[in-house]
């Protein structure tokens, strides 16, 4: 069966719209599907200062849509929609839309990000980019001599804690327990850090203020007790773990323990002809740089898979060689 397209990207932050730029460019004719959160989680953020060639920096969304428009420009058809099904037992891999739209490709790249965990709170995300972030790397110098908070008892918490130290005048570590979850050695340097210190047992109720449009406080209620506290503080960064956008592969590509995409050689996953790029499949680095060196990789790997696909047999082009010679 002849296949659609060349190649499917599913997702549209920068490792799916990197990919996407480079299969472009080698005449792949890519068929971008934006999935769910249209541009990735740059679109969650103001101002983005690391990456190369901004020296005044861009703001997230800025960024992205510069990104798309770059992609779309050699010939990336982009279409909205949440992808519902892929099959990828197949050849060629077949994706389709909750709308019943369907293509057949003969490489995908699988670029559907990760989502950071928000709290069970409507104001968190309400305050998104406005003082209230998922991301210490991408936000902390904005918190240059101010108070703020960071939520979570993991290895993310302690290391975005202890991070952002470097900028911010105080730092409190609110757990919901009154243990951490993070490594000992994560533990003890939270705990010499004179900067940080904790408030155990307890959730956030509410950040305020959503009215004015910027973190003034956050609203505490002790988890033992029931007491409401209120804490004055300018930012609050929420390290409760990232989900990664995996479900629709379960059973079909190998995913780790967390649900991560595993790759090796590159962006190859289990399945021949399936590429990964991006948070999808990074844990570690989770940057919009990182992503998007990863979805060059993936295309590159895809358009060498397509041409091994359709490459004479070695021993034809040794005789061809011969001949010609
Ligand atoms: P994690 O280990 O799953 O920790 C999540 C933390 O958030 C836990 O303390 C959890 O509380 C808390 N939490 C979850 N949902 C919450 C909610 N709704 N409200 C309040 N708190 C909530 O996630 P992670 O810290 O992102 O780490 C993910 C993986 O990456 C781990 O394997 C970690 O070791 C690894 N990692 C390693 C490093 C490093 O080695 N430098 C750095 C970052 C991450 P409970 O403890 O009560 O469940």
């Amino acid at each position: 069966m002849k296949e659609d397209r060349h190649v499917i990207i599913i997702g549209s932050g920068p490792a799916g719209l990197t990919a996407a730029l480079y299969a472009a460019r080698a005449n792949l004719s890519p068929l971008l599907i934006e999935g769910l959160e249209s541009g990735g989680q740059l679109m969650l953020t103001t101002m983005v200062e690391n990456w190369p060639g901004f020296r005044d920096g861009i703001m997230g969304p800025d960024l992205m849509t510069e990104m798309r428009a770059q992609a779309e420009r050699f010939g990336t058809e982009i279409v909205e929609g949440s992808v519902t099904t892929v099959q990828l037992g197949q050849r060629p891999f077949s994706v389709s839309l909750s709308d019943g739209r369907t293509w057949t490709a003969g490489a995908l790249i699988v670029a559907t990000g990760a989502s950071a965990r928000w709290l069970e709170i409507q104001s968190d995300r309400k305050l998104a980019g406005h003082g209230v972030s998922t991301c210490a790397t991408c936000d902390g110098y904005f918190f240059k001599g101010r108070p703020i908070a960071v939520v979570g008892g993991g290895d993310s918490a302690l290391e975005e804690a202890i991070y952002l130290t470097k900028f911010a005048s105080k730092v409190t570590l609110v757990h919901r327990r009154d243990t951490l979850r993070a490594s000992k050695i994560m533990q003890d340097k939270a705990f010499a850090n004179p900067k940080i210190s904790f408030i155990w047992d307890s959730e956030v109720a509410d950040v305020k203020d959503v009215g004015k449009g910027e973190v003034t406080g956050i609203v505490l209620r002790n988890l033992k007790t029931g007491v409401r506290s209120e804490v004055p503080l300018d930012g609050v960064f929420i390290a409760i773990g990232h989900t990664p956008n995996t479900s629709l592969f379960a059973g079909q590509i190998d995913l780790d323990p967390a649900g991560y995409v595993v790759t090796s050689h590159g962006s190859r996953t289990s399945v021949p002809g399936v590429f990964a790029a991006g948070d999808v499949q990074d844990h570690v680095y989770r940057q919009a740089i990182t992503a998007a060196g990863s979805g060059c990789m993936a295309a590159i790997d895809a358009e060498r898979y397509l041409e091994s696909l359709t490459a004479p047999p070695v021993d034809v082009v040794v005789t061809q060689a011969i001949e010609s010679s």
